[in-house]
């Protein structure tokens, strides 16, 4: 099984918390968030990250079924 990690750029305001809670799976970029792979292996950080962004701008998703791991609704 992996995840895919999507970011919505247009939301994302460039906290930078994902990069301090997953610095392996997420890089600021210009100021914001990108994810350094667009597949991952399921990992507990990559969960943690997702909620605690701010604006909820990072969504993971399993990357064969589709069914959204995080963020929590
Ligand atoms: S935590 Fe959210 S708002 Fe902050 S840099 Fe990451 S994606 Fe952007």
């Amino acid at each position: 099984m992996s995840w895919s990690i999507e970011i919505d750029a247009n939301t994302c305001i460039g906290s930078g918390m994902c990069a301090g809670v997953a610095p392996d799976h997420f890089e600021l970029v210009d100021g914001y968030a990108c994810a350094k792979q667009a597949q991952v292996e399921p990992a507990d950080e990559v969960v943690d990250a997702a909620e605690s962004c701010p604006v909820e701008a990072i969504l993971v998703k399993d990357a064969d079924t589709g069914r959204v791991v995080a963020p929590e609704e």
